[in-house]
């Protein structure tokens, strides 16, 4: 596999009165391979939305780059932006909220077919929409008929099917997907989520899965990053991070997973308390206020991200199983 998304050193701040700076991700890099599903996950307010809408630049960066399919897209204009937007998609978890209740479902997923020109530059024509619309429905496991109705006639999975449709109207190569199934219930998940799955496979589209929930991220991903206040802590293979992980505060998030969906230690960490704020993130490692694990380096020393030999990096002086 070959790299498609390369992102380097993003930072994202938000400027707020009395001068203090609210750090939304703190110098993440990461690489997405052709034909992965990285999972993103941590507790909410850790920066896994803003890193998505950063890497599809659906949000300005502060500083740092991404490539993009071999072209750097950090700094370019909407309008240079916008070729490059067809490639690249995004589904997000409220699947009402993104549909404008007041018009049909062809109408909606036929909007961005008449924005965007085909792959030949032309205007699409009016039956090349409507055979794109009926190939677009049996894609995503819904009847034609649906065309004709309105989004209040669905139920939360069908609007999700109906969401991930428009998402590949223009054949994309990337799609970010923001807690797609977080709001369904759990018997709607799985098949949401094998939707996704066969996707990819028929398509060989690229994911970027956000998620707070392990179970479905250890489903559909093959790698996992894990953030916490704005930035990765541990990130690799998908059954190492989530079976043996290195991070205590990975640890901490499996641990709150019920079991069997995924074995772990239940002795080796509790995750306590909340998120500290982002305006002003502890000294040192960032999760040494809830760590388990603590020890007095910890608050002193920041640690970098390191590599394991095991398809792994994670950022801690004192990595669980494995020695420093
Ligand atoms: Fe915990 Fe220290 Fe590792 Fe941070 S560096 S995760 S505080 S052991
Ligand atoms: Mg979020």
């Amino acid at each position: 596999a070959r790299p498609l998304l390369q992102a380097e050193h993003l930072r994202k701040e938000y400027k707020l009165p009395r001068g203090q700076t609210l750090r939304a991700l703190d110098d993440v890099s990461l690489t997405v391979m052709q034909g992965e599903t990285l999972g993103l996950v941590g507790e909410s307010g850790c920066g896994k939305s803003t890193l998505g809408r950063c890497l599809l630049r659906l949000t300005d960066l502060s500083s740092g780059d991404i490539v993009f399919e071999g072209r750097n897209i950090s700094a370019l204009s909407e309008r240079a932006l916008r070729p490059i937007r067809r490639r690249m998609q995004m589904v997000f978890q409220d699947s009402y909220a993104s549909l404008n209740p007041r018009r049909r479902i062809g109408d909606l997923i036929a909007e961005p077919l008449r924005v965007h020109p085909d792959n030949e530059g032309r205007k699409r024509s009016a039956a090349d929409i409507t055979a794109r619309l009926d190939e677009l429905m049996s894609l995503v496991g819904l009847p034609q008929s649906a065309l004709a109705r309105y989004p209040h006639e669905f139920s939360g999975g069908q609007r999700q099917r109906i969401n991930i449709a428009r998402a590949l109207a223009l054949s994309p190569q990337m799609v970010v997907a923001d807690e797609p199934v977080s709001a369904l219930d759990v018997s709607i998940q799985a098949q949401i989520v094998n939707l996704f799955t066969d996707l990819r496979e028929r398509l060989g589209l690229t994911y970027v899965f956000i998620a707070h929930d392990l179970a479905v991220v250890r489903q559909i991903s093959t790698r996992v990053a894990v953030m916490y206040l704005g930035a990765i802590v541990e990130i690799g293979d998908s059954d190492t991070v989530l079976h043996n992980p290195a991070h205590p505060y990975t640890a901490a998030l499996i641990s709150a997973v019920p079991e069997p969906v995924i074995r772990h230690d239940p002795q080796r960490s509790l995750l306590r308390g909340d998120v500290p704020s982002p305006v002003s993130p502890p000294s040192g490692c960032r999760f040494h206020t809830r760590c388990p694990q603590a020890q007095s380096r910890c608050s002193a020393e920041t640690p970098e991200l390191r590599d394991f030999g095991d398809a792994r990096q994670a950022a801690c002086h004192f990595p669980l199983g494995l020695s420093a």
